[in-house]
This record gives structure tokens, sequence and C-alpha cells, in this order.
């Protein structure tokens, strides 16, 4: 695990599966528009967290790009799960713009719901398309300009799918502040 203080907040990085970590209050869905199943990471969560999961979402759905929604954990060892639609990259703009807000309204959401602690994956870098490189500079700039803001969110953690993912975002997190 790689770890940086921003103030009162943790952020780190580890490299695993989003739906195996239990000592998280939230974990966040890279969801489709309907927060239906899906596949990548909404169909590995939904799995986890079993049918309830998609009856509660359908009526908070259709969601746009750049937005989050909340919903209970059901049979996921976390109480919370936060959806967020992420852009399909050379689709939807400004891209950068609306991955950001991915990560913004989804810590503001936790932060209202008293969540202390939230788990990311890197948002639209899988079907999506969006290049692991630029989704690194994006997000982590995302979180460090949204930390400050936080009342309750302690730790925000990127659960990332695989060693080199997780050696990208770990350049992105230590890289001296005012590059990010
Ligand atoms: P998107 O449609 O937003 O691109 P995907 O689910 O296709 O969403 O992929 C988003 C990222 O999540 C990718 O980097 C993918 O490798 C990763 N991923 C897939 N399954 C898991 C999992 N179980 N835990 C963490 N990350 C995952």
């Amino acid at each position: 695990m790689t770890q940086r203080q921003f103030g009162k907040v943790t952020v780190e990085t580890v490299q695993g599966d989003i739906t195996r970590q239990p000592d998280l209050d939230a974990i966040v869905n890279a969801a489709n528009a309907e927060l239906r199943v899906g596949g990548g990471v909404a169909g590995a969560i939904h799995r986890a967290a079993g049918p309830e999961l998609e009856k509660e979402c359908i009526p908070l759905g259709p969601i746009k790009p750049g937005q989050a929604v909340i919903s209970g954990g059901h049979h996921l060892p976390n109480a919370h799960v936060i959806h967020c639609l992420g852009p399909v990259y050379g689709h939807d703009k400004p891209e950068a713009g609306l991955l950001a807000s991915c990560y913004r309204e989804a810590l503001l959401l936790a932060d209202r719901n008293d969540i202390t602690s939230i788990g990311f994956p890197a948002i639209s870098t899988g079907i999506f398309g969006y290049p692991i490189e630029e989704a690194a500079q994006v997000t982590l700039k995302a979180v460090v300009d949204v930390v400050p803001g936080l009342d309750n969110v302690r730790t925000v953690r990127f659960v990332l799918f695989s060693e080199s993912d997780k050696a990208v975002f770990d350049r992105a997190l230590m890289a001296p502040v005012a590059n990010l």
C-alpha cells in the first residue's frame, strides 16, 4: 500500500479487488447510466452485492456522465455503494471535467452521508477507454482539490485491479501537489 496525507485525509493506493475491502464504509461503482448490472467492475460489484442492489438502483437512474448516486451495500462488506457514470473517452466531452466531476460528486455525497472511508476503482479506464496515465492525473487532482472541504471522509483508497495500474496511480499520487 502507498499512502500520502493531505491535511486530515489519507489518500492511498492498493492492488486488489474493490469487492474485497471490508474495512471501508463505501465503495464506488463505475456504473452504466441505467445503474444495471453490466460488465467490468460494475458486474463484479453487483455479483457480490446480490440482486437486491440492482432492484434498489434502477429507480435512482438514469444518471448522466459526471453524476453520482448512493445505495446500500446489501451483501457487500461495505454499508454503501456510490455509483458514478464516467465519461466514454472520445465521446463524452470534456472528458477530464466529467471524470473529475465523478470523484468530486462521489466524495461530497460520501461526506454528506457520514462516510469516513471510501474506495474507488479507476473510473472510465476499462470499457470506457480512458488512458490510465491521463486518468490518474485527472483523478488525483480532483481528489486533492476536494479533500480540504470534507468534514467526515478521512480515508480515500484507490483499488487498482492490476499492478501496472497501481504503479501509474502511485506516480500520480507521489507527484508534487503543484503538478497534480
Ligand atoms: P468503465 O466502463 O468506467 O471503463 P470498467 O469496469 O470497464 O469501467 O473498468 C474500470 C476499471 O476497473 C478498469 O481499470 C478495470 O481494470 C477495473 N476493474 C475491473 N474489475 C475490478 C475489480 N473487481 N476491482 C477493482 N477494479 C476493477
